[in-house]
């Protein structure tokens, strides 16, 4: 199929980006990666009146990772960013992330800012930056402001960017000292969405006792559900933690919804194993990270 007509705008700089997506109002698409918006294009389930390609904008093509954590620009590629040695020293999540995200051929072309302004509940990056607590940053023209990760998605495809606004990047925090991550998922092939994940976020004590347990899950309600269930893991060594109470403390945290490829109950299951393997994993990567320094004293 065809995409329904539209006007076409390059904007050699973030400002005519902005003018124009300000003009355009409600009738503005940007244009990223192209990895979702054209196929929904192409299947007649968007209709905007101007799209308007940030390609061009060259300035926003960029990765820092430092020790407040890894700010991606809006036009950082998956790949650019899943390759970056830097960005997996300061927060290895991304990279475990990124791997799951469809298959390299649209990590090359597909943005991670595109992916949360996308919002899908299916998709892997915003539930890493919502396990994270990281934020999203829009620019209109003439004001800029930042929404944390749990203001921003809002609904299935339905963030907080407002007509006439661009993401402009988006902050991951960096991992803390003593933590682990991990993230599982089920697809029915490799490369397509997650049928259900979750992703997982640990911090010990010096003692290896559990001070932090958080999960992140994808495909189990309207945006990513994080369940934080430090509590259910009572401050215990990470070895002899409850961390199948803790799954199920995730899985029952989440309202899974049925479609073609899961019912509601089989993915409420999956989630719970799920949970267990990436919070089990996370720990031990944690206790790792603590034996590491130790060793290196
Ligand atoms: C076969 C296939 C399999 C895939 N599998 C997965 C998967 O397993 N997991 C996964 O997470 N994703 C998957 N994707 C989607 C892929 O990751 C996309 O790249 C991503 O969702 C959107 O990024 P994009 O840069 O291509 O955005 P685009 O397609 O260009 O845009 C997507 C939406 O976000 C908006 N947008 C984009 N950038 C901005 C911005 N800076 N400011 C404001 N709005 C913006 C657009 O207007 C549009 O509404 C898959 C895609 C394909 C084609």
């Amino acid at each position: 199929m065809k995409p329904p007509p539209f006007d076409y705008h390059a904007p050699r700089s973030l400002g005519e980006a902005l003018e124009i997506l300000a003009a355009a109002g409600r009738e503005g698409k940007v244009l990223a990666g192209g990895q979702s918006l054209i196929p929904m294009l192409n299947m007649r389930l968007t209709h905007p009146r101007h799209i308007v390609d940030v390609n061009g904008l060259t300035e926003l093509a960029t990765v820092e990772a430092g020790p407040g954590g890894v700010l991606v620009g809006a036009l950082a590629r998956h790949a650019q960013v899943e390759h970056s040695e830097q960005v997996a020293a300061v927060q290895p999540l991304l990279r475990r992330a990124l791997r799951l995200v469809a298959h390299p051929v649209i990590r090359n072309r597909g943005t991670v800012v595109g992916s949360l302004a996308h919002a899908d509940p299916a998709a892997e990056l915003p539930a890493v930056l919502a396990l994270l607590g990281g934020s999203v940053r829009l620019a209109s023209a003439g004001a800029t402001r930042e929404v944390p990760a749990g203001a921003f998605f809002t609904g299935p495809l339905e963030s907080a960017l407002r007509p006439g606004e661009l993401a402009v990047s988006a902050l991951f925090p960096a991992l803390a000292p003593r933590s682990g991550t991990a993230f599982h998922e089920v697809a029915r092939r490799h490369g397509d969405y997650a049928v259900a994940g979750v992703a997982a976020l640990v911090v010990l004590d010096e003692d290896l006792r559990v001070v932090t347990a958080r999960a992140a899950c994808v495909s189990a309600g309207p945006v990513p559900v994080v369940v934080d269930v430090s509590g259910a893991c009572g401050h215990r060594p990470w070895g002899s933690a409850d961390w199948r109470g803790a799954a199920a403390a995730v899985r029952d945290g989440t309202e899974p919804e049925a479609d073609i490829h899961a019912s509601a109950d089989y993915r409420r299951h999956l989630l719970g194993v799920l949970a267990e393997r990436a919070l089990t994993e996370a720990a031990r990567q944690a206790a790792q990270e603590v034996e590491r320094k130790a060793a290196r004293g």
